[in-house]
């Protein structure tokens, strides 16, 4: 497993490349923007999916640019976000053709891989977390030290406690793969993310 991390976009948004390699088979995890360093970056790659952990805008600006150059390539988000037509300035529906939708449970084979979708609302009503083998790609739910926003429509407080919660409680010292700023281990934020603890603290 190769992880390569990419600020992309106005704010620096974290995309990530997934690539399996034995078979050069990639995901290509919220390309926020700038879709010709991502193209690049992606050259021999065979992009098989393009994988959205929400709606937002800054997690998304590059998605159609980069369905169009790999057209064998899935487009998978949650359907909440995808049909929350507030969540964006750049309605998906307007801009990608085709999309597939995942949710909790689903598991998407990578060569020798394979992704897990965690649903995780709080952030947005269609927020997930990618988990591969180790790895946590967390979107805006889960921060080094913080958590995703609840104060943009579909947000709620309750469900990103519950979510945090859910993903505290997974077993291990998983690698914790953020949408926006440093990674960092599930363990680390067990010790120091007041949110993480409060959630599993039970307090609310
Ligand atoms: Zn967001």
């Amino acid at each position: 497993m190769n992880i390569k991390a990419m600020p992309v976009g106005p704010i620096g948004t974290n995309c990530y490349i997934l690539e399996d390699e034995s078979s050069r088979q990639a995901a290509v995890i919220d390309p926020g923007g700038d879709a010709p360093r991502l193209l690049a970056a992606l050259k021999g790659l065979d992009v098989r999916y393009i994988l959205l952990t929400h709606g937002h805008y800054d997690h998304t600006g590059a998605a159609a640019e980069l369905a169009a150059a790999f057209p064998g390539a899935r487009v998978y988000i949650h359907e909440r976000d995808y049909r929350n037509v507030e969540l964006s300035l750049f309605p998906l529906q307007t801009q990608l053709s085709s999309v597939d939708f995942y949710g909790e449970g689903d598991r998407l084979p990578l060569g020798d891989l394979e992704l897990q979708v965690l649903h995780t609302p709080g952030h947005s009503e269609g927020s997930v977390t990618l988990r591969c083998g180790g790895v946590l790609f967390c979107g805006d739910t889960l921060f080094a030290g913080s958590c995703g926003r609840t104060d943009f429509p579909g947000g709620d407080t309750a469900k990103m406690l519950a979510s945090l919660r859910r993903l505290g409680e997974l077993e291990g010292d998983l690698q914790v793969l953020p949408g926006h700023m440093e990674d960092s281990t599930l363990s680390r934020e067990r010790r120091v993310n007041p949110y993480l603890r409060q959630a599993l603290s039970g307090g609310f």
